[in-house]
């Protein structure tokens, strides 16, 4: 079994496995899910030395806490257990303090503790940025005074409110998906000059760009254009030729990114957390690296349009929307 590795979340101090457990999938957000298979990934995943475990109450709509809940009894000392608020549905967001403070307690309910060690504004780019700012994050700071969470961040996938976030308010931690994998690097010309400055924690989600970068390939809601599905299948056979798989490169290059402290995987199967562990320390084929680089290279950094419009990023594209001569357009504006 690998060693796993262990870094420091930024001014948290908190000392977080290098793979986090995403328990997005326990919710069945990929596809109904076994559950006494989501329990042993849990416990495999604990006994692996992964002592990081992120959830949201909008992962099957409060399923994905429910069941971690259940799977962490008698264990939650052992972890570091961080969840959300102001997302529960696809379209039912609040940024509320009121509906922050009732959001809390039904988590920690659901999750059977009396504490989070990271609680997070989730998607912040559906909320407008001056009641975030003016009105929620301070009842996340509130929460902290009460005991009840350890530490406050925010997550989302436009990099630009993220940014503005970042620099206005006193959080712990920062955390996006889909923004640094073998796809899209943009995090880093936008985010991650400002975590340096400021000591923010960072987290990043979706090594495997929400299952784009496995042999399964993408699922049906994934909003990316076609074209992204279609070169990361040819990389899947090029990794296959290398007897290797496109997930294990993909974590491979997630892994290796420095200022990241913890990168967040979705699992449910003990397979997948024993194939992700596997990865820990490892290498990649500089030349199936290379090679799986260039292929990607014209339908690298399509970002697609999520949130309210005056927090899109710069050429983000309608989800799905658009072919490819406006693909490489995209590509040109956001790459460095
Ligand atoms: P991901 O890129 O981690 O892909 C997960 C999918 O890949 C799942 O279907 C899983 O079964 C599969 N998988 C995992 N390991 C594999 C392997 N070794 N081989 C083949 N398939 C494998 O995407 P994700 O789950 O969306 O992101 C990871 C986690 O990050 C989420 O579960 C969630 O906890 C968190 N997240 C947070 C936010 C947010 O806060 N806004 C957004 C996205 C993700």
């Amino acid at each position: 079994m690998a060693q796993m590795i262990y870094k420091t979340l930024g001014k948290t101090g908190l000392k977080v496995s290098v793979i986090g457990f995403g328990a997005s999938p326990l919710g069945g957000e990929f596809g109904s899910i076994d559950p006494e298979e989501g329990r042993r990934a849990v416990d495999r995943a604990i006994d692996c030395g992964i002592n990081y475990f992120d959830v949201a109450p909008y992962y099957g709509r409060t399923l994905a806490e429910t069941r971690l809940g259940e799977y962490l009894e008698g264990k939650r000392e052992k972890i570091i257990l961080t969840s959300k608020a102001c997302r529960y549905d696809i379209t039912d967001f609040d940024f509320s303090k009121k509906r922050l403070m009732q959001s809390i307690d039904e988590s920690l309910k659901r999750l059977r503790t009396d504490y989070v060690d990271l609680y997070q504004i989730h998607d912040v780019e559906y909320g407008r940025i001056n009641q975030v700012l003016g009105e929620t994050i301070p009842a996340m700071f509130k929460l902290k005074k009460q005991g009840k969470v350890r530490f406050v961040g925010v997550t989302g996938y436009p990099l630009t409110p993220l940014r503005k976030v970042c620099l206005a308010a006193d959080i712990d931690t920062v955390l996006t998906y889909c923004r640094y994998n073998l796809m899209d690097t943009t995090m880093d010309d936008i985010l991650t000059p400002v975590i340096r400055q400021k000591g923010i924690g960072l987290i990043n989600a979706s090594p495997l760009h929400m299952r784009v970068l496995t042999d399964k390939g993408a699922p049906k809601w994934h909003p990316a254009p076609k074209q992204v599905f279609e070169v990361a299948r040819e990389v899947a056979l090029l990794c296959r030729r290398h007897e290797a798989t496109i997930a294990e490169l993909a974590m491979q290059f997630a892994l290796a990114h420095e200022d990241v402290a913890v990168t967040l995987v979705g699992m449910s199967k003990v397979r997948h957390v024993d194939a992700n562990v596997a990865i820990v320390g490892s290498e990649p084929n500089a030349a199936l690296l290379a090679e799986a680089l260039e292929m990607i290279e014209p339908v690298a950094n399509i970002c697609w349009k999520e949130g309210l419009p005056e927090n899109d990023d710069p050429g983000a594209i309608d989800k799905r929307t658009l072919g490819m001569e406006r693909s490489e357009e995209m590509t040109k504006e956001t790459s460095k």
